[in-house]
């Protein structure tokens, strides 16, 4: 059996794309091999979403180059969104790399393999969804399910729709038959996965359409799915039937992943975000209205090009207004082939780095205030495994998406009451009711 080694750069989707391609290649008789040194196959899941993030991966493909030159029978493929935004250079700038596939071309590494091309093969088309793919699963009892490729949106920061095309949606009985399929095998969450999620369906056919609202409740009504969460949304599509569906389907869990990236209307604008400051937070009081309990989460980006201070105080206003129950931060670099490394008004790292130093800690206060609501309530909690932090304890998931650390005795899968004793900004704490096991 030949074995394969790969690394994954990057994002849920590339995870969930590794999943795929492992799954592939274990239907081709390849075994996954722990070291790189041991394979046969060396590959990479990559992603273009920084230049750090590039920077970290060349230092990778470095190691592959030597095991290459110790043993040229040896294959080097590079997947992904980096691989997709240097197609025209990739085999000239790396000629020890034998295949090259962008996010939607990744059956085509099947195709390579199974060929016996002798000539370094790139792979970069857009044919809309990949095909169905085997998946070789990280997590027993949760799963992603990928709705839709690529992003018809031009955010001036982001590099996704050159790498991942167009948005294009799954036909929802696919979707719904992947879903019942995952059920069968043991899965209670899942988590669906597209650059835009809650645009899905616009681009389906006459006859064949579905709103994600009415999709939320085809994949509700399949028995043994008990949570629905879904990544990532975009606040311009985040509609009342979206958020009702938390409010009236069973498995829709209660938390909202709601990008802002920033709090002022002028930077949003020039974000190309499509929606400003009164939209955004429009959106967040119809959340709380209908679904007062929901956790919200974001995505914020500080020392966009132009950002004065009065623009970044209207961000943490915002984050101070909102209350997020967690929030992604990023500083922002610009991204070669974005609209926003052309941008005059670049702001030093300094002023960026001091912004940043302000956020954070806002953040961290808000999380840890809005986190207490849960003390004294009894939690549902998907058990996920072992504590990362105390291996005597268990760790698990509760509905609004926080990490809980429990005394207790369940098993991986298992749906149990936790009663919450104490809360930080990022994690629960709390002990099993054992008389209470759920399901
Ligand atoms: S919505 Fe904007 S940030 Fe998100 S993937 Fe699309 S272009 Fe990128």
């Amino acid at each position: 059996m030949k074995g394969f080694h790969l690394t994954t750069f990057g994002c849920q989707m590339n995870e969930h794309d590794s999943e795929r391609m492992k799954g592939m290649l274990v239907a081709l008789g390849y075994g996954e091999v722990q070291e790189r040194g041991d394979a046969d196959l060396i590959l990479f899941n990559t992603c273009s979403i920084r230049e750090s993030a590039d920077n970290r991966f060349i230092g990778h493909l470095g190691e592959a180059k030597r095991l290459k030159a110790e043993d040229p029978t040896r294959v080097v493929g590079v997947g992904g969104c980096w691989a997709q935004s240097v197609k025209d250079e990739v085999f000239a700038r790396f000629p020890f790399v034998d295949v090259a596939f962008g996010p939607g071309q990744i059956h085509k590494l099947a195709e390579f393999l199974t060929s016996d091309s002798l000539t370094a093969q790139g792979y970069f088309e857009f044919e809309g969804f990949p095909g169905e793919l085997p998946a070789h699963r990280a997590r027993e009892h949760q799963a992603w399910v990928q709705v839709s490729v690529g992003c018809n949106c031009v955010c001036a920061y982001c590099i996704v729709p050159s790498t991942r095309g167009r948005e294009a949606s799954r036909a929802p009985h696919k979707l719904v038959a992947e879903v019942e399929r995952l059920a069968s095998e043991g899965v209670r969450e899942v988590t669906l996965l597209g650059q835009n999620v809650n645009s899905y369906g616009r681009d389906l056919p006459v006859g064949a359409k579905a709103t994600f609202a009415e999709l939320l409740a085809m994949v509700d009504a399949v028995e043994g799915i008990e949570r629905i969460r879904y990544t990532s949304p975009h606040p311009k599509d985040m509609r009342e039937d979206v958020v009702r569906a938390h409010a009236e389907l069973a498995s829709v869990c209660e938390h909202i992943h709601l990008p802002l990236q920033a709090g002022s209307s002028r930077i949003l604008k020039a974000m190309r975000r499509t929606y400003d400051r009164p939209r955004y937070l429009d959106r967040v009081d119809m959340i709380r209205e209908i679904v007062p309990d929901c956790a919200l989460s974001t995505d914020i980006i500080v020392g966009f090009p132009g950002e004065t201070e009065e623009d970044f105080l209207e961000t943490l206003e915002v984050v101070d207004r909102v209350g997020y129950d967690s929030a992604f931060t990023f500083v922002f670099s610009a991204r070669r082939g974005t609209l926003a490394a052309d941008l005059p008004d670049q702001l030093p790292h300094s002023v960026k780095r001091e912004r940043m130093e302000r956020l954070v800690p806002l953040v961290q206060r808000r999380a840890r205030e809005r986190s207490q609501r849960f003390i004294g309530r009894d939690m549902e909690v998907l058990v996920e495994g072992a504590s990362r932090t105390d291996p005597a304890r268990l760790r698990g998931r509760i509905r609004h998406n926080k990490t809980v650390n429990f005394d207790g005795a369940a098993g991986p899968g298992e749906l149990v009451e936790v009663e919450i004793s104490s809360a930080t900004s990022t994690t629960l704490a709390g002990s099993e009711r054992l008389l209470a096991r759920l399901r």
